[in-house]
């Protein structure tokens, strides 16, 4: 029986894995500069921790959950995205009372059940933070020129920083009857999902992806222009900051993000190299979210990078040139099994050895050993076990090195060279 991988689900190989080793190590190392600490999650959870958070009315818990019934007949949810699992265990294990401002950031897969299409799967990979403790702009600043340094340092070259403002409880409502208002006598020209969110959620109107509600929307006001005093304080602060920092941004009043948690700040990361697909990265502020799980009030705000969106934009770039120290060819029994011990002894010596187990031409073995790009060729046989010397082949200069038969000086003159 012949299997495949499920729609949308992929396979990911050497020697692509090291692209994602790079990106994974580089978050890492900006993550530990700005003090966030790794934290590891839950692949599932209890259902309603993303229908309650996310919204009823979003894309992602309407359409794309993979929900289903355990054995217990609990609902279960693999997770579509990492804030609401954060939230929720930020809660569980009274994580605020760490000191403010909390830092945290994660790595793993995501799933959502979408169209797959390029760049769009149902198992994906998300880099995420999250940044608790405080509603100060400066913390919103730190985000976002994190997440701006993440993409440069793992060579990311061109990308957009988008942002905006979403309001808050007291001006959002505002921006939401006005909203209502622009779009009452146009509802024919919407979508039967964005009809039925007019009622409930009309701001989703803004992010739906279906070209006539995209054309048809252009009367709608921007949020921008209804925010509150202190939201508009906010928003400027960020704004002024970003540019003191020299991190370049433009703001885009239609950003909506796919999320009913965020207040304030939103923002989204776009590379016009990807098409249809363009954010690699977004993020923004979850002023309510805590105390919506139970704990109390505590402000935060976080961003997810998408993985696979950015491994093809960095994929060239990234050059792993690292090859094997040594090949041990050997011929015969005896000197297949001492060359088995010294590729073992030199492995835990700090070598990369290769040596090939099955019996085959020296021929062969030489191919082998240029194919995977051996640095280093050493050819055992009856002649070197008696004599207890052996010669050791530098494959790029072809200059060749006699040494003692002996674990030690192998390490030696192959470690000289590297
Ligand atoms: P999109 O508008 O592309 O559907 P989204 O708003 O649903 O994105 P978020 O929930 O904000 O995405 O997730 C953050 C990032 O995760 C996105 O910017 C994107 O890079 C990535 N992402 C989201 N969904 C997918 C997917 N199905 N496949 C691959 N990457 C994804
Ligand atoms: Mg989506």
């Amino acid at each position: 029986m012949r299997f495949k991988s499920l729609k949308g689900i992929q396979d990911i190989l050497p020697p692509e894995t090291y692209i994602w080793q790079h990106l994974e190590h580089t978050s890492r190392k900006v993550f530990e500069k700005y003090g966030y600490k790794e934290i590891r999650l839950p692949i599932i959870e209890s259902s309603d921790v993303f229908t309650r958070s996310i919204g009823e009315t979003t894309d992602i818990v309407e359409k794309e959950m993979y929900t289903f019934p355990d054995k217990g007949n609990r609902s279960i949810t693999l997770r579509p995205e990492g804030t609401a699992p954060f939230v929720r265990a930020f809660v569980q294990h009274h994580l605020y009372n760490e000191p403010s401002p909390q830092k945290y950031y994660y790595m793993g897969p995501m799933f959502r059940y979408e169209r797959p299409q390029a760049y769009r799967y149902r198992q994906f990979y998300q880099i995420g933070t999250e940044a608790l403790g405080t509603e100060d702009p400066k913390l919103d600043i730190e985000v976002i020129s994190m997440l701006a340094n993440i993409l440069k340092k793992i060579g990311l070259k061109k990308f957009t920083t988008e942002i905006t403002s979403i309001g808050c409880k007291e001006c959002r409502p505002h921006y939401k009857t006005a909203l209502k208002k622009a779009l009452k006598n146009k509802l024919n020209d919407f979508c039967e999902d964005c009809n039925r969110r007019y009622e409930f959620n009309p701001l989703r109107l803004l992010d739906c992806k279906v070209p006539s509600c995209v054309k048809a929307r252009t009367v709608a006001p921007a949020i921008i222009d209804f925010l509150c005093a202190q939201c508009t304080h906010h928003f400027e602060t960020i704004k002024h900051n970003l540019e003191l920092l020299n991190i370049s941004y433009v703001v885009n009043p239609n950003l909506v993000r796919g999320l009913d948690y965020y207040t304030r700040t939103a923002f989204e990361v776009t590379s016009e190299a990807l098409g249809s697909q363009k954010a690699v990265a977004a993020g923004g502020r979850y002023d309510r979210l805590v105390k919506d799980f139970g704990g109390p009030p505590t402000p935060g705000i976080g961003f997810a990078i998408g993985i696979e969106r950015i491994i093809p934009l960095i994929k060239k770039s990234i050059v792993h040139d690292v090859y094997p120290d040594l090949f041990i060819c050997s011929l015969g029994r005896e000197a297949s099994d001492r060359g088995f011990i010294m590729t073992e002894q030199l492995r835990n010596r700090g070598l990369w050895v290769e040596m090939n187990y099955d019996e085959l031409s020296l021929r062969s073995q030489m191919r082998k050993a240029d194919r995977i790009k051996a640095k280093n060729v050493i050819v055992l046989g009856e002649d070197e076990l008696k004599k207890g010397k052996i010669l050791i082949k530098d494959m790029q200069n072809k200059k060749e090195t006699e040494v003692a038969l002996e674990t030690e000086e192998i390490l030696k003159a192959v470690s000289n060279k590297k």
